[in-house]
């Protein structure tokens, strides 16, 4: 089974989502990863989800991501005594450390911390946004705050602080909780949320030691000022719309998931553009036509997925959704413009062995009008590396590392098959030729463009390239 497109799709799980026959249903619709929400659910709905992707992935012979996402500290308001208020702009209202159930004019926010760093001047967000407070005074107890713009509010609702860089470490304890369960279940990938500087990316590289590969959640402005560093130190990197959306303006979050996209392309990171894609289709079986056009307009910058959130988790359409985004990416990737406009971001390869036989690979290919390019790769390093010459055939990674296959599947152009090791030439030109008939890339007489390390199975050799015909 292929798919007849280079960009991804990543659905989320969740309550809409969990049997045997959607989620093979929307794997074959076009989902190549399954992300597993932390925010949600409790570990044994991620462990039966888990269960289930893996035998799909039996079924179909096809190796398929998993990512788990930690909620990260997702700062909130404690409970009201009646549940619910409304503030009305131009009152005052008082945040404090007091556990009791909140009133009209205090609730409780228990995050001591933000109490020390928080001044005069500066805004809270509360519930995504919707509510804006502007802080008078905050005398480490209290934060006194101006309604800026009102609304109702209710227990529990999410805070954002878009001025501050907070104290606070990107791990709480039940992301700890959430991750060691993550990595002993066998997930792929971990994104970690509101990251907010290049640090908060080594301690959790340490405790995930290689067993999965680590994804930053870009959603807050400050993490924008050490972008470069933060891709660098990244696997890949999320535009995570909902909150950045939150803690910047409307008009500043289609520049910056530019900027986003152009970093991690630059430095061969996957980009993934997410939140409120298809947002309609929660409860109507078509999105909007600006919808189409956000999801669109990711292809045509060269992301290399785009994700759905409650869209596949508790959306009404999950399937539909995928089959959606799936249509979308296959037409744009037919308009000669989106190959224009590719080849026009296209970054030069760095002085490595492997680039420069990865850039050879995408010349050959344009020039001798290659089916296939076929990756051997033991780290899945070549296979990225390819994928960042965004190739004009698609890229068939071949790895002995089942792990390193499914993490792949995160990437654009890739498709990701698991073989044993070849041990000469003639064995790597033969298995190449087999796979990528077998996986439907070509057919007698087309030419492929192999790469691969010699010695073989050794990571970092890449230093061969080869052009073969399929025979019959
Ligand atoms: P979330 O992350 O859905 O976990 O909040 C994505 C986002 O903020 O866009
Ligand atoms: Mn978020």
């Amino acid at each position: 089974m292929r798919r007849q497109r280079n960009a991804k799709i990543i659905a989320t799980l969740g309550p809409a989502s969990s049997s045997a026959e959607t989620i093979q249903a929307l794997f074959e619709a076009g989902a190549d990863v399954f992300r597993f929400n932390f925010s949600h659910g409790s570990h044994s709905d991620h462990q039966a989800r888990y269960e289930i992707v893996r035998d799909v992935e039996r079924k179909l012979g096809r190796p398929i991501a998993i990512l788990a996402d930690l909620q990260g500290p997702k700062l909130r308001i404690g409970p009201f005594s009646e549940g619910k208020i409304m503030l009305t702009a131009g009152a005052e209202f008082v945040l404090d450390r007091d556990a009791t159930p909140g009133t009209e004019q205090r609730v409780c926010l228990p995050h001591p911390e933000l109490f020390e760093v928080i001044s005069p001047g500066q805004s809270l967000l509360l519930d995504d946004g919707k509510l804006r407070l502007q802080v008078l005074a905050s005398d480490g107890q209290r934060i006194h705050t101006r309604v800026i713009i009102g609304g109702p509010l209710s227990d529990r609702k999410g805070v954002n602080v878009p001025d501050a860089v907070l104290p606070i470490p990107v791990r709480t304890e039940k992301d700890r909780r959430d991750l060691a369960f993550a990595l002993s279940l066998g997930v792929d990938w971990v994104a970690l949320s509101f990251v907010q500087c290049p640090e908060d990316l080594l301690e959790a590289r340490e405790l995930i030691c290689g067993r999965a590969s680590l994804m930053t959640k870009l959603e807050k402005p400050q993490a924008l000022d050490h972008l470069e560093e933060i891709v660098r130190l990244s696997d890949a990197v999320m535009v995570a719309r909902g909150d950045l959306g939150v803690e910047l303006p409307p008009e500043r979050v289609p520049g910056a998931q530019k900027r986003i996209l152009r970093a991690c392309r630059l430095q061969g990171k996957p980009s993934i553009v997410a939140t409120q894609m298809l947002e309609s289709m929660i409860t109507a079986p078509t999105p909007t036509r600006a919808e189409a056009s956000d999801v669109a307009s990711a292809i045509y910058d060269g992301t290399d997925a785009v994700m759905l959130s409650a869209e596949s988790a508790s959306g009404a359409y999950p399937v539909q959704a995928v089959s959606m985004m799936n249509r979308i990416i296959i037409e744009v990737e037919r308009d000669p413009l989106y190959r224009n406009l590719i080849d026009a971001q296209h970054e030069l390869p760095t002085s490595t062995r492997g680039d420069a036989i990865c850039s050879a690979l995408r010349n050959v290919t344009n020039i001798i009008g290659a089916a296939a390019t076929v990756t051997y790769t033991t780290s899945g390093h070549t296979s990225l590396r390819a994928a960042r010459e965004r190739p004009t055939a698609p890229i068939l990674s071949i790895t002995p590392n089942l792990a390193i296959a499914r993490r792949l599947a995160l990437v654009w152009g890739v498709h990701s098959t698991v073989s044993t090791d070849v041990h000469t030439v003639d064995d790597m030109v033969t298995t190449a030729c087999r796979v990528s008939r077998e996986e439907g890339f070509a057919q007698t007489g087309d030419q492929i463009a192999i790469t691969a390390g010699m010695p073989f199975g050794e990571p970092g050799t890449t230093n061969l390239l080869r052009i073969a015909e399929i025979e019959a």
